[in-house]
């Protein structure tokens, strides 16, 4: 089965909106030649009408960082998912930096998960150990129970659209990256597992898989080379066009686009 690789962009709280604009400009000429691979910027919420303008027509998807999952009401602060979709066709849900600093949870991924189906946005769901349960061999048992209550009650017909992001919380924004073969195991033999016993075999094996964690141009095509792994979810180097765009061709060469 082949899987279209995507690389998406995580500016996390940079940028202001001259600045993010900036930034388009900078990537956009890169990113525009390079085929074979969805690519994805996700700024903070105040870009994404600005971005979503400068975008239009463009190969290059907008994505929100998070979303909430009711569709209107008393929630200050937050965005529901018709308001993320008039911008965008991606979101990021369940990052660890939500999960350690905002009290994000299997079940409120689960929650977001299924909101942001329900207006087909493309969700990219993070999943992930810390350095403690990596220490202590838990990798399987965490991720293996993120997907089991994060990805629960998804009709298996529609599960093929969800992209999973696989970021060890050790490896995200230290520079430490996991190596090309431990990341690849754990999306072969952890992750695509537990979506085969939840939506089936055949809808998991169309499901795309992403390494987060350090990501840059040295060290992006350990990664893209191997089996299981579809792409990438980038946080700092996201931010550096020069780099940003290597990353993005070196997913491309690696699956042979
Ligand atoms: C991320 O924020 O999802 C991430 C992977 O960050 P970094 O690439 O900076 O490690």
């Amino acid at each position: 089965m082949s899987r279209i690789p995507i690389v998406a962009g995580n500016w996390k709280m940079n940028k202001t909106v001259a600045e993010a604009r900036e930034l388009v400009k900078l990537l956009s000429g890169g990113l525009g030649k390079i085929s074979g691979v969805e690519k994805v910027l996700c700024p903070p919420y105040t870009s994404l009408s600005a971005l979503s303008e400068m975008l239009a027509g463009t190969e290059i998807g907008l994505g929100a960082q998070d979303l909430h999952w009711e569709e209107k009401g008393a929630f200050t602060g937050e965005l529901a998912p018709n308001m993320v979709k008039e911008f965008c066709s991606y979101v990021i849900i369940g990052h660890s930096e939500r999960r350690t600093y905002f009290g994000e949870t299997d079940e409120t991924v689960n929650k977001k998960l299924r909101a942001a189906l329900k207006y087909d946005l493309i969700p990219i769901v993070c999943v992930g150990e810390t350095l403690e349960e990596y220490e202590s061999n838990r990798t399987s048992e965490v991720v293996r129970r993120q997907i089991a209550f994060g990805f629960a009650d998804i009709d298996p017909a529609i599960s093929s659209s969800i992209v999973v992001a696989y970021e060890p919380v050790w490896a995200i924004g230290t520079g430490k990256a996991s190596s090309g073969e431990n990341a690849n195991a754990v999306h072969a033999q952890v992750i695509r597992p537990a979506l085969s016993e939840l939506f089936g075999a055949e809808n998991a094996q169309a499901i795309r898989i992403q390494y987060g964690g350090s990501v840059t141009a040295a060290n992006a095509s350990e990664f893209f080379s191997q089996s299981d792994i579809d792409g990438a979810l980038v946080g700092g180097a996201s931010l550096k066009p020069d780099e940003f765009i290597a990353i993005v061709k070196s997913s491309q060469s690696s699956k042979g686009a």
